[in-house]
């Protein structure tokens, strides 16, 4: 079913324009892109061709119903000029539970990380160096069938943008615990990385932000008391010499950066907890000193350090030594560029 990829390079690189130390975030992508479309029941032959937009139906259904998933990850280089992926294959995996959720087809994970490296090896010179600094990549999937009505589409695009990025958060971080919106209820969506999650999101982010908030805090939609998770990030406290993440109780995304840093931590010997935890439990850990640490964990920041946390009328306030977020923020990226030994085998050579 699924030839091999067709390449049609661009004729000039915009790569020597770019200056790799400022690179406007979001906005800077690189030369070509992997796309492939589902239809007729299969996925056709895959291509990579020159960055480009492409012509759309006004009833194209991604549009009208939402069917629109995608997953974020980062190419790194190591010491000798060689692009790395990081899990790829998780990547490819929680792709196909969103596109299952979303009644989407699957895309083939081998054609998915074989997409990516193929991607990254024509594009390596856009590749920052720099530490902290990635290739950001961004595979999603749509409903682009032109068609009114509630179903399932029957056409799709599946497709990786890359973009490289410095590192973002260099600052602690301000959180804001809403109390009014939610962004997932279990049964919901809140497992899948869809589109429209992040459609919920928006508003109450943008009040965040005009109270001097980077981010929501999300707290579960029965009682807005059991944490959840950042905007774009999973999250981990401290408490008393015991690391606390939430557990993934069916309203949370599973994120890789999480269950790295599960995987780290617990390896460095610390004792790793995923569980219910309220907001009061963090009040009180924190009003008894106990409250040691806080961070988010995703692949677009790595880690980033939590500064405190506004809950209704009172603010949290964290402590500024991190050393345990720092270690893994640390560890990640030296894993990431080859300075630090791979011991958990999750980095994914592309040879070139
Ligand atoms: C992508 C994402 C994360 C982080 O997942 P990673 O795989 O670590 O990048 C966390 N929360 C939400 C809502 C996300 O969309």
């Amino acid at each position: 079913m699924i030839s091999q990829i067709h390449i049609q390079k661009c004729v000039n690189s915009r790569a020597k324009d770019l200056d790799f130390d400022n690179i406007p975030l979001g906005k800077t992508f690189t030369d070509h892109m992997f796309l492939c479309s589902y239809e007729s029941g299969q996925w056709q032959t895959p291509k990579i061709v020159p960055l480009a937009a492409i012509p759309t139906h006004p009833a194209a259904m991604a549009f009208h119903y939402g069917q629109a998933i995608f997953e974020g990850m980062k190419a790194t280089i190591d010491s000798n000029g060689t692009p790395i992926l990081f899990r790829p294959e998780a990547n490819a995996k929680r792709l196909n539970f969103s596109a299952r959720r979303l009644g989407m087809p699957e895309f083939p994970e081998s054609l998915f990380v074989e997409a990516l490296k193929t991607l990254v090896g024509l594009d390596r010179q856009w590749i920052p160096s720099q530490q902290g600094s990635a290739l950001y990549l961004r595979p999603f999937m749509y409903a682009d069938e032109a068609f009114i009505g509630m179903r399932a589409a029957t056409r799709y695009k599946f497709i990786v943008m890359a973009s490289p990025s410095n590192p973002i958060y260099k600052k602690r971080i301000r959180l804001y615990a809403e109390t009014n919106y939610i962004r997932a209820a279990q049964g919901g969506t809140g497992e899948a990385k869809a589109a429209g999650n992040y459609a919920a999101a928006i508003l109450p982010t943008e009040a965040a932000k005009a109270k001097g908030y980077d981010q929501v805090l999300w707290l579960d939609a029965q009682n807005f008391k059991a944490i959840q998770e950042v905007g774009t990030m999973n999250i981990f406290f401290k408490i008393n010499g015991t690391i606390v993440t939430p557990a993934l109780d069916g309203a949370i995304l599973a994120g890789i950066t999480r269950m790295s840093a599960i995987e780290l931590l617990r390896h460095k010997g610390f004792e790793v907890v995923e569980r219910r935890l309220t907001i009061d439990e963090v009040i009180e850990a924190s009003a008894k000193g106990h409250l040691e640490e806080a961070f988010g964990t995703g692949t677009a920041v790595g880690v980033a350090m939590i500064q405190d946390i506004g809950y209704e009328s009172q603010i949290i306030h964290i402590s500024n030594n991190n050393p345990v977020g720092q270690m893994v923020l640390e560890t990640l990226n030296g894993i990431r560029t080859g300075k630090i030994p791979d011991d958990f085998n999750w980095m994914y050579s592309v040879e070139v």
